[in-house]
């Protein structure tokens, strides 16, 4: 890919128009793409590489994921135990 050209025409995901439209490269950096204009809509960003962002839900993940590997990890048997006498009581109650 050394070939690149400002104004070259590539696909690229953008996030205004929601889906993989076509690019032009606005900057070059390392002979890499690395600023794109979207030819739909003219939204200017970093290309990226025709990846999506993560959504919403995916970086909750990753919060999550970072957590565990931060060593707050056993919270999913701990906070389980609770929730389940809790239940039990309030069926007892409920009687
Ligand atoms: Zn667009």
């Amino acid at each position: 890919m050394s070939d690149l050209r400002l104004g070259d025409i590539i696909d690229d995901f953008c996030v205004k128009c929601k889906r993989l439209t076509n690019h032009a490269i606005v900057s070059i950096v390392d002979e890499q793409a690395a600023k794109v204009r979207c030819r739909t809509c003219y939204h200017d960003h970093d290309y990226r590489h025709e990846q999506p962002p993560p959504s919403k839900k995916d970086l909750k993940k990753h919060e999550l994921f970072a957590q565990v590997l931060a060593g707050v990890a056993p919270v999913s048997t701990a906070a389980e135990e609770p929730a389940d006498k809790k239940k039990t009581r309030a069926r007892k109650a409920a009687r």
